[in-house]
């Protein structure tokens, strides 16, 4: 039974959230109207200010409320080093990861035909107008290990042959700290397949 049609309504509204159900809704809605309203103005004002000015990074296509992205601003990082990246989370991630200081390009997604989502879709014209305009070196591919992330992978690489670029996509493998028997199967054949030297000097 619902409280009252206004906060029907708004708990339909949180339930937009991903991994927010029914009860985390009710919750939520609960929290703010009883707990924190000040609270639930902050979320309204900082929310209508993000969906008005935050848009795409004309270079990479990151989010940004500017005209390009706090990334492809820094003129400390390395112009040579291209990183393609599913979504924004995955930026952030290999950010916060640190050791990797080039540009990034972010696809908003993989391809997947049956979605209806093509190379234009995902900015992949951009893409190639980027490596004819820029001076790379390299191009990661750092799509996610998924059956859409090594199609989109595969594509991304035959389409930019023609450029002379090297791709190379992440390396996957053992998880630092794990143990070899709770690995699953498909990470373990990959770890198997890009098996490196060892020297113990
Ligand atoms: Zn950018």
């Amino acid at each position: 039974m619902a409280l009252s049609p206004l906060f029907e309504k708004l708990t339909e509204a949180l339930r937009t959230l991903p991994g927010v159900g029914p009860k985390g809704a009710q919750r939520m809605a609960l929290h703010l109207l009883e707990r924190d309203r000040v609270g639930g103005e902050r979320i309204v004002s900082a929310l209508a200010e993000a969906l008005e000015h935050i848009g795409y990074c004309q270079r990479c296509r990151n989010l940004t409320e500017h005209e390009c992205c706090a990334q492809c601003s820094d003129p400390r990082r390395d112009d040579r080093l291209l990183c393609i990246v599913e979504s924004p989370a995955d930026l952030l991630a290999i950010e916060e990861a640190g050791g990797y200081r080039g540009r990034y390009f972010v696809l908003h997604g993989h391809l997947s035909p049956l979605d209806g989502i093509g190379p234009d879709q995902i900015g992949l014209e951009q893409l190639e107008q980027q490596i004819v305009q820029g001076s790379f070196s390299e191009i990661v591919l750092a799509t996610n290990p998924t059956v859409e992330g090594e199609a989109t992978a595969h594509y991304i690489s035959e389409l930019l042959t023609p450029y002379g670029v090297n791709c190379s996509r992440l390396a996957y493998g053992m998880p630092l700290g794990g143990e070899l028997e709770y690995v699953d199967g498909g990470t373990l054949a990959r770890a198997f397949t890009g098996r490196l030297p060892y020297s113990s000097q």
